[in-house]
């Protein structure tokens, strides 16, 4: 993954007139040349390469979080267990398209491991049969190295992955995204357009201060038109292992997600209750729905898997 393209030539402001590459507002920027050659304004190539790429992916799935630390790496790598489990005939992969802080070969227990190029592309790294996983991570010398990159930077391996990961056939592909807005999800969505976006599954905690920034992830989805599959309340409740006592360690002050997602007009896929073990798990890289699979966690997520494989498979909104 060497030859990282360098440019985003949808981020000049002259792009939109005679202005592209001209304007006083483009002076100093380092595409230029490009907008004012008029290539900015042609269909990026790669679109088409990531559509036949893609095109034995049956549902492409984004994940996505208003803010870092609510979960959403954890309720991926949970969908992807989820997925492959239930239906050991079907294909899922997972793509770490969190650039910056890429935990899935942590959490899906196969860190370390290395990806080799051939004639056909990447090849993911196999968590299980019908379990694949393609992320940044497995590129860093250490795991510790910080990935310290500009958006055109992140957005052209972004753009790498999804047109050069050799997938093979797959059911379900879920693209693990960096918490908000940013251009990493803008070229995700662009990249994907033609490839069909099967829809965004958002991640939230039940204060209010991590729903303010879904509310505006669901916008996010609104205004790109990607069709949100639904919400997953993350950490929603504390099931004591010892008494069964149940306690709410983020209180839902507002109503928590059920209250958003009527306001909303959004799907509540379900709570995922807090679960020390659970976090556990995910430190050790190991499946915890075949480690505790009578959890209440276990329970609410297949709940969760059942319902995102009836959207997908009825093609509704
Ligand atoms: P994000 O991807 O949103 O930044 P992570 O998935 O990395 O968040 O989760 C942050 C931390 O919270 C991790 O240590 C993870 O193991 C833990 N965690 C996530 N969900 C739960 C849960 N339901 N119960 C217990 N710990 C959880």
């Amino acid at each position: 993954m060497s030859n990282v393209p360098d440019n985003a030539p949808q981020h000049c402001p002259g792009t939109q007139s005679e202005d592209a590459g001209k304007a006083s507002a483009c002076a100093g920027c380092p595409n230029q040349n490009i907008c004012s050659s008029g290539a900015a304004s042609e269909p990026d190539p790669a679109i088409e390469l990531i559509k036949n790429r893609l095109s034995n992916v049956k549902y492409k799935i984004l994940i996505l979080s208003g803010k870092g630390g609510v979960g959403k790496s954890t309720v991926t790598s949970l969908l992807g267990h989820g997925l492959a489990t239930r239906n050991p005939d079907i294909n899922v992969g997972v793509l770490d398209a969190d650039i910056c802080g890429p935990s899935q070969p942590r959490v899906l227990g196969v860190r370390g491991e290395q990806v080799h190029y051939s004639g056909s592309g990447w090849s993911p790294v196999y968590v299980k049969d019908n379990l694949s996983l393609m992320s940044i991570g497995f590129l860093l010398g250490s795991p510790d190295d910080a990935v310290i990159w500009r958006g055109p930077k992140k957005n052209g391996m972004i753009k790498q992955f999804l047109s050069e990961v050799d997938w093979g056939d797959l059911d379900y592909l879920l693209i693990d995204t960096p918490p908000g807005t940013s251009d990493e999800h803008l070229s995700a969505v662009q990249y994907l357009s033609a490839a069909k976006l099967t829809g965004a599954v958002v991640v939230t905690t039940p204060q209010e201060v991590a729903l303010l920034d879904v509310r505006k992830e669901l916008q996010f989805c609104e205004k790109l038109g990607v069709k949100v599959i639904g919400v997953v309340e993350n950490m929603s409740l504390f099931v004591c292992p010892n008494c069964n006592s149940r306690s709410e360690i983020f209180p839902a002050t507002t109503g928590g997600a059920q209250h958003m997602c009527a306001e909303m007009g959004a799907r509540l896929l379900g709570s995922l209750p807090l679960d020390p073990l659970l976090a556990r798990c995910c430190d050790s890289g190991r499946d915890y729905l075949e480690q505790l699979p009578h959890s209440p966690a276990s329970t609410a997520l297949r709940d969760i898997v059942d319902k995102i494989v009836a959207v997908c498979e009825s093609g509704s909104s």
